[in-house]
């Protein structure tokens, strides 16, 4: 019946709603987001699969070697279900007729049924437990306040409130506090959320007519993780919502943990009530991973990644020395290594170690060293760099000279006299008048201000 395709119709495009917005909070990034998953059309959310139409077989490939685990994920989540995900991609001709049929790919051969909480949120990252987490100095209080809250949640502190820098452990610390809540009690219902997916399915709710649902899925759990609420900033309604689960959870004594990049009073743009309210339980922090601390953590990923391929305790030793304040990127470049090693049937040596970690760390000191900045103006003005630096006048050298100078105080320590120094001795004044040329020139010489664009992205490139 035509009405009740109709329906069918709706109801797929409204669980897809909901699917994409699931999607786009967990992904890092909007671009993937509106790359590969935008495109996606859905085709029947069926009790066993999920059929979905996609451009082309690249995008099959695609989706399949980067995505398919988080949108498996999703797709449970949202249906209550684990279920298979077929992909097929458009016919050439887009042929609406019932009987035909379209090329379609198994992904994946269909697997047991992945239990999901009660309310389908809890999906929590399977290594992010306690027990993959390392405890040094820099993160022991945390961690000591993340197992209290676990072990007597609603008890101890509420909230918790913990913030850090990117990479330093607040998502791990999070998941592995769900997991102890509901590992000692299984029927616990443990909600983790990023405040970016919050904002999303409040606003997806309020368009659709679903506040009260919204409302009820998020003041009916025993446990919420809150993850990275600094993106509330700003976002009043958003807040205000946010502020009522709160006081609905608190008052009933259930546990709220939440995490930022900074202490609640230093977020823009957040309510003072909010402050006030993170402010009333523990608010606690994660400092940069001492050396001993990195190289804990390095070990234990090879423990578990290393498939056999080991490490030098040089080349670890040189990656924990190198790469200090994020802990993704120390693992991101671990996991590179050990891929290249299982690659190349080989050990990986100091100097190949080198090679990946350049990917990682950028010596801003010698990318923009002066003599690099010099030689980079003469190039683009076809001038020797030796008459740059002379006391001739040249017409043709005044100002690929003045820009030099410009880009020396920009991009260097170097003092007005050291930069003048440099150009056969000219003192002060000329260095100051030649980067207020420069200045002024930006502002009416579009071609001028395009061409120094380019030498500051060369130079930073
Ligand atoms: P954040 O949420 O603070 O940006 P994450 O929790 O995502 O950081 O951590 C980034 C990566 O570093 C994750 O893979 C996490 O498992 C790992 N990590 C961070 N801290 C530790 C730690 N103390 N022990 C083991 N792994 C850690
Ligand atoms: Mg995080």
């Amino acid at each position: 019946m035509a009405s009740q395709s109709t329906q069918l119709e709706e109801e797929t495009s409204r669980l897809w709603g909901e699917i994409l917005i699931a999607v786009q909070g967990r992904l890092g990034s909007q671009q993937t987001f509106e790359t590969w998953f935008k495109p996606i059309q859905p085709i029947r959310l069926g009790p066993h699969a999920v059929e979905l139409e996609v451009p082309n077989s690249f995008f099959v490939d695609w989706i399949h070697q980067h995505h398919l685990p988080a949108l498996r994920a999703v797709v449970a989540e949202v249906l209550g279900a684990d279920r298979e995900i077929r992909l097929s991609t458009r016919g050439a001709n887009v042929s609406t007729q019932a009987t035909a049929r379209r090329p379609t790919v198994e992904l994946e051969p269909p697997q047991s049924r992945k239990s999901v909480s009660p309310q389908g949120d809890s999906l929590l990252h399977p290594r992010y437990t306690f027990t993959n987490f390392v405890v040094g100095s820099s993160n022991q209080f945390t961690h000591a306040a993340c197992r209290a809250v676990a072990d007597r949640p609603g008890r101890a502190y509420n909230p918790l409130f913990i913030f850090a820098g990117s990479g330093l452990g607040k998502t791990h610390l999070l998941h592995a506090i769900g997991h102890a809540v509901q590992g000692a009690r299984a029927d616990a219902r443990v909600c983790y959320v990023s405040a970016e997916r919050f904002t999303n399915e409040m606003i997806y709710a309020i368009q659709h007519a679903q506040t009260l649902a919204f409302r009820n899925k998020y003041r009916n759990v025993d446990l919420l993780l809150i993850d990275d609420v600094q993106f509330l900033a700003g976002k009043e309604s958003t807040q205000e919502e946010f502020f009522y689960t709160f006081n609905a959870l608190r008052d009933a004594h259930k546990q709220i943990v939440v995490t930022a990049d900074k202490p609640p009073k230093d977020i823009p743009k957040l309510e003072e009530r909010l402050i006030s309210r993170f402010n009333q339980g523990l608010v606690t922090d994660i400092k940069q991973p001492d050396l001993e601390t990195r190289l804990a953590i390095l070990r234990k990923r090879c423990e578990e990644e290393g498939d056999g391929i080991r490490l030098a305790d040089d080349v670890l030793l040189l990656l924990a020395d190198r790469i200090r304040n994020n802990i993704r990127d120390l693992e991101g470049c671990l996991v590179r290594l050990l891929a290249l090693g299982s690659l190349m049937h080989q050990d990986i040596s100091v100097v190949m170690a080198e090679e990946v970690l350049e990917d990682y760390v950028h010596p801003e000191p010698d990318r923009l060293a002066p003599e690099r900045i010099l030689t980079t103006v003469a190039e683009a003005y076809g001038v020797k760099p030796d008459a740059l630096c002379g006391r001739r006048r040249t017409h043709s050298v005044v100002q690929p000279r003045q820009v030099a100078m410009y880009l020396l105080r920009q991009f260097t320590e170097l003092s007005l006299a050291e930069v003048g120094a440099m150009f056969g001795g000219r003192d002060h004044t000329t260095v100051i008048y030649a980067c207020e040329r420069v200045a002024e020139r930006l502002n009416i010489d579009a071609s001028f201000s395009d061409k120094l664009n380019g030498l500051i992205s060369t130079l930073e490139g």
